[in-house]
């Protein structure tokens, strides 16, 4: 399988190359080449398959050149060491659990994907790869956790100080060896506009093989439509149409779901729910894409003015707004109706969703109020532990701590603190001198 640019400007490339550069030289998003169907006998024998063998059949044809059977199977039987549960909340309504791994948010599976596959193709290689993150919160955790001890791979995170929950902050900082956490005295704008500034900047370039880890990486963003099909297998018996509600920030996950439909997945609608930053539903509403500014809200890891991977899901309906509108429907929220939300989830159905699952229950319960027969899955993105403060602000109960998360808790912060975008220079070349 090829990748190509978005932007269509540069040659295309291999999975591994896609991987390695993370983004083309033309500043466009990789692409696959093609997306064949799965054959129907995929989805109608569906449940007789182990979740590692249906992430095989689903990845197999975007890595298969690069990546040997054998080795992706290894890689999958890694990664997929925990459950995806979907859970029952009301009458056609349920939630796909994805916070059962070691960071206890959805990012684990891409990051860890990612992780083994920079770790496979650095194998025999001399050139070290620098991993550049920007998080605002549960990335850094992932991929910290993804890429320890892989080796070849260097990562640095930059995250913005005081501006991440303190369990966030430890996931990020208490790790050691291979993994640097960065600490900047600005936003999570100012670190990601620092990472962009670094991934542009010729002498780093000359000196350092940099990719980056958020979803805009294919190795990122594509085994996350793993999760769409663990949940149809489980949702399949209750023989209504799916309807599946994400709540989105950079959308790379509703757009991995978009591509399990193209693989097949009868799936009959998409709900992408944000928080105030509202730039994909305005979108929907009138047809002109205006970015913004990001707004603090207290679903953050959803606070994106920006999100780099819509035009991945433009690019999936050939751009045409008709056909997109068909498949996709965008509703924004207010931190208000979200911490309703979560009342209101534990009131009638005693669970305890966090802030961004409650954006993507409200989604849910918007699109049902015109089409009330259909079957609803929305996405718990975090375990709401994860976001204790404003949990146990809302809701009248303590939460326990997960043994993953006690873990983290007792282990040193160790962060080098920078302000500016020299700051970070300094450290990358100061790693390359090291390293020549
Ligand atoms: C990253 C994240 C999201 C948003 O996912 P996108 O793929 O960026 O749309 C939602 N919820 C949680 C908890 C996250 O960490």
């Amino acid at each position: 399988m090829k990748y190509y640019s978005l932007n269509q400007e540069a040659p295309k490339v291999s999975f591994k190359d896609a991987v390695i550069k993370g983004i083309a030289p033309d500043k466009g998003l990789y692409f696959p080449e093609s997306i064949t169907p799965l054959p129907d006998s995929f989805f109608s024998s569906i449940e007789d398959l182990s979740n590692q063998e249906i992430a095989f059949n689903a990845i197999h044809q975007f890595v298969s050149e690069e990546i040997s059977n054998e080795k992706l199977r290894a890689i999958l039987k890694n990664m997929l060491d925990f459950d995806f549960p979907v859970v029952a909340i009301e009458e056609n309504i349920a939630t796909l659990e994805l916070f059962h791994g070691p960071t206890m948010a959805f990012k684990d599976v891409g990051a860890r994907f990612m992780a083994q596959c920079l770790g496979h193709f650095s194998e025999g290689e001399t050139t070290e790869v620098t991993v550049l993150v920007a998080t605002s919160g549960d990335t850094g955790g992932a991929v910290a956790n993804g890429f320890l001890g892989v080796k070849g791979v260097n990562v640095v995170i930059l995250y913005p100080s005081g501006k991440v929950s303190d369990i966030q902050e430890r996931q990020l900082t208490t790790l050691g060896q291979n993994i640097t956490a960065l600490e900047v005295d600005g936003t999570f704008d100012d670190c990601q506009k620092m990472v962009k500034t670094a991934f542009l900047d010729p002498t780093l370039l000359a000196n350092l093989q940099l990719t980056s880890a958020n979803s805009i990486n294919v190795a990122r963003w594509l085994p996350q439509l793993f999760y769409f099909l663990f949940a149809y297998k489980q949702a399949k018996s209750q023989g209504k149409e799916i309807v599946f509600s994400v709540p989105s920030g950079n959308f790379g996950n509703i757009c991995a779901g978009i591509v399990a439909q193209k693989l097949g997945m009868p799936a009959k609608h998409f709900v992408a729910a944000t928080n105030v930053n509202d730039t994909v539903p305005q979108f929907m509403k009138t047809g002109k894409y205006t970015p913004k500014p990001s707004t603090a809200t207290i679903s953050n890891a959803m606070d994106v003015g920006d999100p780099s991977n819509f035009i991945r899901i433009r690019h999936l309906f050939q751009d045409n707004f008709q056909k997109l509108s068909e498949h996709l429907s965008s509703f924004t929220f207010s931190d208000d109706e979200t911490k309703q939300a979560m009342k209101a989830i534990y009131n009638t159905s005693n669970y305890i969703a966090d802030p961004h699952g409650a954006v993507g229950y409200l989604g849910l319960k918007k699109y049902q109020e015109n089409n009330p027969d259909v079957y609803g899955i929305f996405l718990e993105t975090a375990h709401p532990v994860k976001f204790l403060d404003v949990v146990e602000e809302t809701i009248p109960e303590k939460l326990a701590i997960p043994a993953q998360i006690k873990k983290v808790m007792n282990k040193e912060k160790k962060s080098i603190k920078i302000a500016t975008y020299e700051g970070l220079k300094d450290f990358l070349m100061g790693n390359a001198g090291a390293k020549k």
